[in-house]
């Protein structure tokens, strides 16, 4: 415990932007001094998240920041080294303690083990907690002792495991009397490098505790009783959508975990066990970022150092632009510039054409979604693009290349998502296609008018080239 006599402790948030179910706003509280809760911007977030998870994360901190002031408390808001902005902060306040919740990679890792003796050095006590995981990756292990790099065995070895219950949210946050002074949001300018597409994807983002909270309940009510048999339909409105919340810690993975145990009681088990298994698979990524930190820039598995794969091209940028001329690719591409999220299924199907047909280099991908996606996650990101492009673990083998004419006949068959989110040729075309357009740089000139581009590779020699590239790089 930490000797909070002289005064308190500060609650330095991360990744853990709530009040419910939040163990390290409960180990703070548990001292029994004011807390002092902090954001720190530092040069880890200015140079890891791209623009919409940089735009997104200042929405949640918006939304925190007012939760908080409703029950007296504040969030103060500093930039700089996290060591020298806590040492700060414990000189203006007389805090003895610092509390966070653990982060799992590697950069994460090694500022918070830096800090952690900078503090204890200067005899200020720190308590790292878990508030994001339901396994921690030391956790979980093979018989061996060694860690798992197979999704499946990993399930299994967690699938029964007792999690608690869920917290409930602090009435008293122990605020201070004294405030240090604080940033300003706004000065923080975390939208800059969105450009116009703030105003498009803040019509999508749900942000917030709350929200995340109402999400959740919808959720159990309407759409995990079927959730195995729909989540596939690009069309349906048939998943949780709450990785945006689980993303910023907006809601616990273990809230999830536990509203879906309970609806076993009166769904049709097979069903909501596929939801579980969906959120295990966010703990094996952060289970492989721990242990096998290069997953998110090598290779997982060395044997594809020397693939043939592309760096950046103009078969990159047309992709990125939504203009393929692969309707169900360009309609998750444009899905994502406009909401900041993309449907499970076409992520894999505009990865797999990327680092297959394209033959461009998985990290391509990866940085495009990070820049994007305002569910952008470390771990999932990184594990879901090596998996896709054949080099990650539980890999599907490279040569099992998706159709995207045969997946959109399948999981599309109404055309009701490629309507969605493509304008060009529709009368009237759909809001959200319309948006699209609304959202992406001007410089791209693009226009619902335009003409749709036709393919900028035949599909099947597409195909063909990748697995050529693949039968010669493996008789090598
Ligand atoms: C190339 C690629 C990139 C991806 N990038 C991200 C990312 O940056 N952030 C992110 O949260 N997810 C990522 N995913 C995983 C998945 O696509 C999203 O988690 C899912 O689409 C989110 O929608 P949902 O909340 O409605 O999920 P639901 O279907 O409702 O699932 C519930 C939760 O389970 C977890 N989950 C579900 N599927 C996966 C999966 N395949 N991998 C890891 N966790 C999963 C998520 O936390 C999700 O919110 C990526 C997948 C691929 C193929």
């Amino acid at each position: 415990m930490c000797d909070t006599q002289e005064g308190g402790t500060v609650l330095w948030l991360r990744r853990d932007l709530r009040l419910r179910d939040q163990p390290a706003w409960r180990a703070a509280l548990e001292e029994g001094g004011p807390v002092w809760p902090v954001f720190i911007l530092d040069s880890l977030i200015e140079e890891t998240y791209g623009a919409a998870p940089k735009w997104r994360l200042g929405e949640s901190l918006r939304s925190l920041a007012s939760s908080l002031k409703k029950q007296k408390s504040r969030l103060v808001l500093r930039s700089g080294d996290p060591l020298k902005v806590l040492r700060s902060l414990i000189a203006e306040t007389g805090a003895r303690c610092v509390v966070w919740s653990r982060l799992y990679d590697s950069m994460s890792i090694g500022r918070d083990k830096e800090t952690r003796s900078g503090l204890n050095a200067q005899g200020i006590k720190v308590l790292e907690v878990n508030s994001s995981l339901l396994f921690e990756p030391w956790t979980v292990a093979t018989q061996q002792g060694r860690f798992y790099g197979v999704y499946t065995p990993f399930w299994n070895a967690v699938q029964h495991r007792d999690i608690g219950q869920p917290l409930g949210s602090p009435g008293d946050l122990s605020p201070p009397d004294n405030w240090p002074a604080s940033d300003s949001l706004s000065d923080w300018r975390l939208g800059a490098k969105m450009g116009r597409g703030a105003a498009i994807v803040s019509r999508y983002a749900n942000v917030g505790e709350h929200a995340a909270s109402e999400r959740l309940d919808r959720f159990i009510v309407r759409g995990i009783g079927s959730y195995k048999s729909e989540r596939d339909y690009l069309g349906l409105d048939s998943t949780s959508k709450l990785s945006e919340n689980l993303t910023y810690g907006e809601i616990s993975p273990r809230r999830l975990w536990y509203a879906a145990q309970n609806a076993m009681e009166g769904k049709r088990n097979a069903e909501v066990s596929y939801f579980l298994r969906e959120i295990a698979w966010r703990e094996f990524a952060y289970h492989l970022l721990y242990h096998t930190p290069r997953i998110i820039d090598k290779n997982w598995r060395s044997d594809w150092d020397n693939f043939p794969w592309r760096d950046d091209n103009e078969d990159a940028e047309a992709w990125r632009r939504g203009m393929t001329g692969i309707e169900i690719v360009d309609a998750g591409m444009r899905e994502m510039y406009t909401t900041g999220t993309m449907h499970n299924r076409a992520r894999m199907l505009v990865g797999s054409y990327l680092t297959k047909h394209l033959m461009t280099g998985w990290w391509v991908g990866e940085a495009w979604f990070r820049e994007c996606l305002i569910d952008w996650d470390i771990a999932s990101n990184a594990m879901g693009w090596q998996w896709v492009a054949g080099s990650g673990p539980d890999a599907a083998p490279y040569f099992r290349i998706f159709n995207p004419e045969l997946q959109a006949k399948k999981f599309d068959a109404d055309r009701r998502y490629r309507d969605k989110y493509l304008a060009e040729g529709r009368r009237p075309p759909h809001p959200n296609a319309l948006n699209y357009f609304k959202a992406v740089p001007k410089s791209w000139a693009l226009t619902p008018g335009q003409t749709y581009p036709r393919p900028i590779i035949d599909l099947s020699t597409g195909r063909q080239r990748a697995l050529e590239a693949y039968r010669q790089y493996r008789n090598k």
